[in-house]
């Protein structure tokens, strides 16, 4: 693989808690494309690249001279375009990201030039309410739409539903309290699934994000029922819990939109 192929460069990476990091990459001597909030890109790595020490061992090594490439949503602002910043879940068995967290600051990579994919805000109908429904690094693409257009929704509400393990597994906590505290459109709603494994007592609801739905967690917060009328919802991540709740969105009269059949419900399944 020759060195100039890996056409992006590390400029920051941190671990938010163990196998869960948040990686900065800038375009090596070209500009990243235009692009909206919610897309896509695709990082790559040769198979010669170093794994990182908590993965397991490959039990067939990947073809050589192939790049290895996967799709990761985009999470910073399109409006701070000299960097891509990435939230990524390291699954041990996995072909690249264990290979995504060996990477250091400096260290190269390719990052695909062009920036695609349809989980977008311009699907829904203008002025709809939103909920975004995330687990884990489902969460990425709606922090990409928060960063660009929060500070303009005017009446429009807009709610993050987030469901994880472990309170320390809900990344990007701080920047999204803050939104819920300056905005008075915003309200994060996190949930955790392991209460009993805090060492500090848990305050908030433990559950799944579909039991923040059925409780009417939102018809608290915003005073009235999320209808489809109203209400456009955005699911992404974990395709069970996709799954899960477009089965309970159907009870309140949401249907999953697609090119023929217009719906009020988006998903983005990261497998
Ligand atoms: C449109 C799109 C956007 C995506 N955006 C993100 C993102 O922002 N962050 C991110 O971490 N991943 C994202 N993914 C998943 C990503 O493309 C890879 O599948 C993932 O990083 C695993 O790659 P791997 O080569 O290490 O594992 P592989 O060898 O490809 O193994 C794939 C398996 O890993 C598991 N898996 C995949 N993704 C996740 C995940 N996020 N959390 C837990 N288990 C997972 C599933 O069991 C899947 O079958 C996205 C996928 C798509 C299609």
């Amino acid at each position: 693989m020759a060195k100039q192929e890996l056409n992006a460069v590390v400029q920051q990476r941190y671990e938010v808690a163990p196998g869960l990091m948040v990686l900065r990459v800038v375009p090596d001597g070209w500009d990243l494309p235009d692009f909206k909030p919610g897309q896509f890109a695709v990082l790559g790595l040769p198979p010669e690249a170093p794994r990182c020490p908590d993965s397991d061992a490959e039990e067939e090594p990947p073809k050589p001279e192939k790049l290895i490439r996967r799709a990761y949503s985009i999470a910073s602002s399109s409006v701070a375009r000299e960097y891509l910043e990435l939230y990524i879940t390291l699954v041990r068995s996995g072909g690249l990201t264990p290979r995504l967290f060996a990477l250091q600051p400096g260290d190269r990579v390719w990052l695909g030039p062009k920036i695609t994919g349809n989980f977008t805000l311009d699907q829904a109908p203008q002025g709809t309410n939103l909920v975004l429904v995330a687990t884990g690094t489902g969460l990425a693409p709606y922090m990409s739409m928060l960063r660009t257009m929060l500070h303009e929704a005017g009446n429009r509400k807009v709610a993050v539903f987030l469901g994880a393990r472990h309170s320390w597994d809900l990344g990007y906590q701080s920047e999204l309290l803050a939104m819920d505290r300056l905005s008075p459109a915003f309200s994060y709603r996190p949930i955790i699934s392991r209460p009993a494994e805090e060492p500090v007592p848990w305050g908030g609801p433990a559950g799944y994000v579909q039991d923040l739905w059925r409780e009417g967690v939102l018809e608290k917060t915003w005073g009235f029922r999320p209808a489809p009328l109203n209400t456009s919802v955005f699911l992404c991540g974990n395709p069970a819990m996709i799954d899960n709740m477009v089965a309970i969105l159907a009870e309140d009269g949401f249907r999953e939109h697609s090119r023929q059949e217009p719906g009020e419900i988006f998903v983005e399944r990261y497998w």
